[in-house]
């Protein structure tokens, strides 16, 4: 069995100011650089993960000295002052792509007789351009495993440089490692990008890194760069904190409507992921950028189309996000990230199918089709892919019961990715400034009622079955002989009688506990519920009647969205079509299955399109799906959430 992480859902907007973890890109470029240079660095705010580690590993196998501050604040990097020079040595890249492709460029223009290999998923990654460009400047390398691929022999005597083409069509990492290389060829090196590069934007950031460490680079044409000789010199180099780590918890505001702020980033950073804060400004989100922070607050999620080409690595987030948006959001130009950690198109579609959102794969990316009815609580696979535990990991701060398999793969790149996220939680005291009240809603045979009544009992506070109003309305309609399309006769009748709901239903004094639930109210209710006179009289009662009962728990169709959209948890209680229709089915035996089914989808229908307060999930409503679970184990959860308890 895996080990999983059952997350809890936010019950309010996520809310704070957060740090997140060093630029994995920045702090793998900058050891390289430190390590090849003339004396000590010093590295501040670097990422200490399982890819930065792998570098460091790398370069102290190389002969690089590596020291931690006491409190881990900055690395003092001493370099090897020119290339590596060692007789043979075997280096182990881990799971770590830049490690691997950094590193076999810089032992090249060494001398030595170096092997680089991985772990077995890194060993699948390709790395044919890469050793085609090298040879190309004279490397000697030979494929010890499959062609193209991990582990690699390099017999090193130092390069010449000149000119080289290098295609950036399946990773700029290629093209990234051997410019980093450049400053130590005896010639420097003219390099031409050719094809549609992906990722540009890491071209400039390698740049921009060897520019700190004193390389010399002019860039005379699109794409071409030439790098002169000049070897490193030491720095001190402030390493930016991660734009992709910082996506998620910009999602996180995205999808709760909440505000949030990540230190140390602004618009200007040269990350490229940092352009996925304008995709989320185009689907909705306000953007606020300051000199020294970014901060993202959610609104209504709208669809579109984006082409992430520059900015894959969050191309996960987006669709993450995508789950909570009112129409589809199409990723274009990603195709390249099947060959990433894993094939992230499928993983990411896979996953998102399995907690019900549908999506159409394609060569170049996906579209994810929103339907938040229709989301379901679910383990997660995460298929050694960091990116994979944190995206899915953002649904469930609306859904309940989603749980992330193997989360410790978030090791990878931010360590500290659940504690972070956890920190937005807005543990706000639960009566102050809200009603209390807690909002379920749900479509017919969610288990609301059952629910509902159990869990008033276990919290000990009031329950309202707003549902019982309108049928007692509907039979004083059929006992008076009216017509429950006549809108104004049926609304002046529901003024003048008094209704009590509690333990048990009356009409002025008469109990109808049972009457209410025949077969003639039920069939002429919906009429009744969509007369919005009958409405208006009916929701200022049942707010009057939680305001004077100090709150409890209110069960309907509205609740969260028209009757106390402020209320103090908002809960859309769900389960798939089937398993609601046998539950109405087990519970009546007079109908067929199928017809049971039919009359579900046919009342999922009138009540989510009826012109006033139609049922829809109440923005920062926790969807919890009833499917899987039992009676005792939904109560338990809500009970949790309203006592604002975290799973552990
Ligand atoms: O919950 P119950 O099935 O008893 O509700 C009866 C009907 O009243 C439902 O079909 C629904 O359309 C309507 N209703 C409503 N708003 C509520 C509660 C119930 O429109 N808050």
């Amino acid at each position: 069995m895996k080990a999983g992480r059952l997350l809890t859902p936010f019950i309010s907007p996520a809310k704070g100011i957060v740090d997140v973890p060093g630029s994995k890109s920045f702090t793998n470029r900058a050891l390289i650089c430190a390590g090849l240079a003339d004396g000590t660095s010093v590295i501040e705010n670097f990422l200490m993960a399982d890819d930065t580690e792998a570098m460091i590993a790398a370069l102290e196998d190389l002969g690089v000295l590596v020291i931690a501050d006491e409190n881990g604040g900055s690395l003092q990097v001493t370099g090897l002052s020119g290339p590596p020079a060692i007789s043979d040595i075997s280096i182990n890249a881990r799971l770590s792509g830049t490690t691997s492709r950094f590193i076999v460029p810089a032992v090249a223009v060494g001398r030595g007789k170096f092997t680089i290999s991985g772990e077995a998923p890194l060993m699948r990654r390709p790395f044919h351009d890469q050793i085609v460009a090298l040879r190309s400047l004279g490397a000697n390398i030979s494929e010890l495993g499959e062609a193209g691929c991990l582990p690699l022999k390099v017999d090193a005597n130092g390069l010449e440089g000149g000119t080289i083409h290098v295609s950036g069509e399946k990773s700029s990492q290629f093209a990234s490692g051997i410019l980093m290389a450049a400053p130590l060829m005896k010639n420097g090196l003219t390099l031409h990008l050719e094809g549609a590069v992906v990722s540009r934007p890491y071209i400039e950031l390698t740049l921009d890194v060897m520019r700190r460490f004193g390389a010399e680079i002019s860039n005379p044409a699109d794409g071409t760069y030439v790098v002169s000789p000049t070897g490193y010199q030491p720095a001190e180099y402030y390493v930016e904190p991660d734009a992709s780590a910082a996506s998620y918890m910009f999602a996180a505001a995205a999808i709760t409507g909440g505000t949030v702020r990540v230190n140390g980033l602004s618009r200007s950073s040269k990350q490229g992921d940092i352009k996925f804060v304008d995709v989320l400004e185009d689907i909705g989100a306000t953007v606020h950028s300051g000199d020294t922070f970014l901060e993202v607050s959610g609104g209504p999620l709208s669809g579109g189309k984006f082409d992430l080409k520059d900015f894959s690595d969050t191309a996960q987030t987006l669709a993450a996000v995508a789950a909570f948006a009112s129409a589809p959001i199409e990723i274009e130009g990603i195709g390249f990230i099947k060959a990433k950690e894993t094939d992230r198109i499928e993983a990411m579609a896979t996953e998102l199918e399995r907690c019900g959102v549908s999506v159409n794969r394609s060569q170049n990316g996906m579209v994810i089709n929103p339907n938040q009815w229709a989301l379901r609580s679910a383990q997660v696979e995460t298929y050694d892919d960091h990116r994979m535990a944190m995206s899915m990991s953002l649904l469930s701060l609306r859904v309940s019961g989603i749980e992330i398999l193997d989360p410790e793969c978030v090791d990878k790149t931010f360590p500290k990715f659940f504690e972070v996220l956890e920190s937005l939680r807005d543990n706000n005291d639960f009566f102050s400034g809200t009603t209390p009240v807690i909002a379920i809603d749900g479509p017919a045979g969610a288990g609301k009622s059952t629910i509902a009544k159990l869990l008033a009992e276990h919290l000990g506070v009031p329950h309202f079955d707003t549902g019982a109003m309108y049928r007692a309305v509907t039979l004083a309609c059929l006992d008076a002989g009216l017509d429950v399309e006549n809108v104004q006769a049926v609304a002046l009748l529901a003024k003048k009688i008094e209704i009590r709901v509690g333990s048990r239903v009356q009409i002025d004094g008469v109990d109808v506990s049972e009457r209410i639930r025949g077969i003639e109210v039920g069939q002429n209710v919906s009429a009744v519920a969509a007369n919005s006179l009958v409405r208006t009289i009916l929701v200022e009662r049942q707010r009057r009647w939680a305001i004077e009962s100090g709150g409890g728990v209110m069960e309907g169709r509205d609740i969260g969205t028209a009757v106390f959209p402020d209320a103090a948890l908002k809960i859309f209680l769900t389960a798939t079509v089937d398993v609601r229709a046998k539950r109405r089915f087990d519970e009546k035996s007079d109908q067929s299955l199928e017809q049971v089914k039919k009359e579900i989808l046919s009342r999922d229908e009138t009540d989510s399109s009826r012109q006033d307060s139609p049922l829809r999930i109440a923005a920062n409503a926790v969807i919890v799906d009833t499917s899987n679970s039992t009676i005792g184990r939904t109560v338990e959860l809500l009970g949790m959430l309203f006592r604002s308890e975290v799973i552990q």
